[in-house]
């Protein structure tokens, strides 16, 4: 069992949430009960997320997309209401970790994806959220491999040249970095999304560019949070996976 104060400021400093300029609030977003035993973790809070968590009697969840962003409309109506309905009619506690979680060297995103997919030598570029480091494969077998460990059948775009050694990623939306996986020279890029311009990007410039689904690329660094969270303070914790096949 933990107090809910000193498990966010655990949290704040073990990811250095201060460190990042967000467009959403990182940490605690809406307040339940003051101790937490049991948590729960999900992608979004989205509202089939929450009613699981319920059921669960979840004292917190965890989550990579919270429910508040800048670019959004600040009233509380409709859909939004209802979710920071149940959460405080149930006492949950949510807690969101979007790009600290994303960045983390050891439980994030990236760095979770990577251990999974065996990408070897793995560094984040600059200190920034596009990761690079080695593969030492075949363009089929690493699809096949993606497949099977993300549960979807990953699109690909541009160089369909066999073998593969190298790789820059980005877990989520982030196919916009395509540009400078293209300055580091490396065989594949990967994000989650495509763009209509991504095809074409990774084809004039002899790129392997990989969508492998923005929600399927972004369940590992939450899951590895919270695993860490429960061995440092003994709670309970269960991944809930609500489908998404974007
Ligand atoms: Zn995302």
């Amino acid at each position: 069992m933990v107090n809910r104060d000193e498990l966010n400021n655990y949290c704040a400093n073990f990811l250095s949430v201060s460190k990042y300029k967000d467009y959403c609030p990182n940490g605690l977003q809406v307040e339940g009960s003051l101790n937490i035993n049991k948590i729960v973790s999900g992608v979004s809070a989205n509202l089939d997320l929450i009613e699981l968590a319920v059921d669960e009697k979840a004292d917190a969840i965890f989550v990579h997309h919270g429910i508040f962003w800048n670019n959004e409309s600040n009233v509380i109506v409709g859909s939004k209401r209802k979710k920071i309905d149940l959460l405080i009619k149930n006492n949950i506690n949510l807690f969101a970790y979007h790009l600290p979680l994303d960045a983390h060297s050891e439980v994030g995103n990236n760095v979770e994806l990577g251990r999974i997919l065996g990408i070897k030598n793995m560094k984040s570029v600059d200190d920034s959220l596009l990761w690079h480091g080695d593969l030492d494969t075949d363009l089929m077998n690493f699809t096949r491999l993606i497949q099977k460990e993300l549960g979807r059948v990953p699109e690909i775009f541009g160089r369909k040249n066999n073998s593969v050694n190298s790789i820059a990623w980005c877990t989520g939306g982030a196919q916009g970095f395509i540009d400078k996986a293209i300055n580091l020279n490396v065989d594949i890029y990967l994000s989650g999304e495509v763009s209509e311009r991504t095809p074409a990007v990774a084809k004039e410039n002899n790129l392997t560019y990989i969508s492998a689904g923005h929600h399927a690329t972004e369940r590992y660094g939450v899951q590895a949070l919270c695993e860490h969270l429960c061995t440092k303070f003994k709670l309970k914790q269960q991944f809930i996976e609500v489908n998404n096949s974007v």
